[in-house]
């Protein structure tokens, strides 16, 4: 068994030590009327353009907090031009400067980590714990991605030959990578597809969620500070259905990088199909309909925590987060008590309040569908807890964090992308239906499985298609180099973010025999 130890996670700040929070806090929440301005960043210019967007948070949607210039498909494809012709150079970089980049960026994450954790709170509703998280992680996206380079680029493999004969093996970056990244991470996911594709020699075109272009643009502002030539990296934030769609059917990219909508991946998936010239890569991470089991052995404490943490952390807007929870019917009453206990102590609220645990979800369209699932889905379930909504909420995205008991997976129709807990009970002679239900979605990203029998843990676990099983704990909160994060089937491609082969697709292979 191979222990990668030779590099340490980012700490991250102790909230429980109070003379470390209280500052931190106070740091944090002088933002609250902060206004930050962003643009397309091409060629290191960051640009004004004619169609200037408002952005207003998620949890006051009448206040304005920003306002960020979005690009067109005229700058994509400047900025694809430009890429291009920088790629040669910087993928023949040497791939210790590209890596010293990345890590002096996760320096400067650090430096900055207040005001990305605020922008984190008042740009994407995040919980001030989930920012001090988000930017830890996207500090160790850099660091281990750069370590990871290091070992597999730094120098090419020598292979057997004849005599007189020399072989080599070689990696190297693929042209111009399409980076195109979701809200729920907006630190995190947008820089790890970044310094992915950065430290393999690849040139990036970067475009942001539509909801995130503010913190997308401070983390760009670094990355080039921290030494990634303007020529290398560029910055269009826009909209999606024009500026994505039109980057990825580009005959002269090198790949895609999508985290997103399981929709959206086959829709870029069949643009990169129509073109007619490289068949290039495309890394997809997409969502989930995660399942948790809980048998009669289960400590119904422990699970009724993990239970929480799974479904409501995040408002629920992970794609790792449980959705369905199947448990056993004989112990199905007292974990529901222990739900219905836990979800009366949770806190919806302000995220910039050291007390709040679940903030609003990211905009008005997904509280409108939420609310119409929980609603729609209530006429054939039972509402068996709902947790407190705040008293004040300005106008804020909140959606009550929901669990709902129903009969059957097949009464959900998608993924819910937010706080609402569907939950089964289930007979252990029904064991072999349940887990051909949850494999039939089509969906493998996360399972959870409660239970304190090993030997049958095991192997629920092993017959679940999922790429993230976790046994006795929540299912959230991947750690980068620790549980590599990524499913398969409906929810993804692979390889694993944050695991020893994310790297592997975004380079090209060469053989360089040298008869001498
Ligand atoms: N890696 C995250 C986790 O384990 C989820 C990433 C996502 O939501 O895309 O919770």
């Amino acid at each position: 068994t191979a222990i990668f130890s030779d590099r340490r996670n980012s700490l991250g700040l102790n909230m429980n030590i109070h003379s470390q929070a209280d500052a931190f806090i106070a740091e944090v929440a002088s933002y609250r009327d902060h206004q930050w301005q962003a643009g397309p960043i091409i060629n290191g210019k960051t640009l004004e353009t004619h169609h200037c967007v408002s952005i207003t948070s998620p949890q006051e949607t009448a206040k304005q907090i920003g306002t960020i210039s979005w690009g067109d498909k005229a700058l994509a494809e400047e900025a694809l031009m430009i890429a291009n012709k920088a790629y040669r150079r910087w993928r023949d970089t040497d791939v210790n400067v590209r890596a010293q980049a990345l890590e002096r960026l996760a320096d400067l994450l650090e430096e900055n980590r207040n005001e990305f954790v605020a922008l984190c709170c008042i740009e994407a509703g995040k919980v001030m714990q989930d920012g001090i998280d988000e930017v830890r992680e996207a500090v160790d996206f850099c660091r281990y991605y750069a370590g990871e380079a290091r070992k597999m680029m730094a120098q090419g493999v020598t292979l057997p030959g004849p005599t007189g004969e020399t072989n080599e093996l070689f990696l190297e970056g693929r042209g111009t990578f399409i980076c195109i990244s979701p809200w729920n991470f907006p630190l995190a996911i947008f820089l790890g597809q970044i310094a992915a594709a950065l430290v393999t020699g690849n040139c990036v075109i970067a475009k942001p969620a539509e909801q995130t272009g503010l913190i997308a643009y401070r983390a760009i502002q670094l990355a080039l500070e921290a030494g990634i030539p303007g020529d290398v990296l560029h910055f269009i934030p826009g909209s999606g259905a024009e500026v994505g769609s039109f980057l990825v059917s580009q005959e002269d990219i090198g790949g895609v990088c999508f985290t997103g909508s399981t929709y959206t991946a086959q829709a870029i998936n069949r643009a990169l199909a129509a073109r007619t010239r490289a068949i290039v890569p495309l890394v997809a991470e997409t969502g989930g309909q995660n399942a948790m089991l809980i048998d009669s052995t289960a400590l119904p404490e422990q699970a009724a925590t993990d239970i929480v943490a799974s479904a409501f952390q995040s408002a629920g807007q992970r794609c790792s987060a449980l959705r369905v929870l199947f448990v056993q019917e004989d112990i199905a009453d007292r974990v529901t008590d222990l739900l219905v206990g836990a979800m009366a102590e949770l806190k919806v609220g302000d995220p910039l309040l050291h007390e709040t645990d679940v903030g609003p979800v990211i905009d008005g369209i997904a509280k409108t569908n939420l609310e119409q699932h929980i609603n729609d889905i209530s006429q054939v379930g039972r509402i068996i807890a709902q947790a407190k909504m705040p008293e004040y909420t300005n106008g804020g995205t909140f959606v009550t964090p929901t669990a709902i008991e129903i009969d059957s997976i097949n009464q959900l129709v998608k993924e819910n992308f937010g706080p609402i807990l569907h939950i089964i009970r289930y007979r252990a002679d029904n064991l072999d239906e349940v887990i051909d239900t949850i494999n039939g979605t089509g969906y493998g990203l996360t399972f959870g499985i409660h239970s304190r029998n090993e030997t049958f843990a095991a192997d629920v676990a092993s017959r679940i298609e999922a790429g993230n099983v976790y046994i006795n704990r929540n299912q959230i909160g991947a750690v980068v180099g620790v549980q590599p994060f990524g499913g398969r089937g409906m929810s993804g491609t692979g390889p694993k973010a944050g695991g020893p082969h994310y790297l592997s697709r975004f380079v090209t292979e060469k053989t360089r025999t040298n008869n001498i």
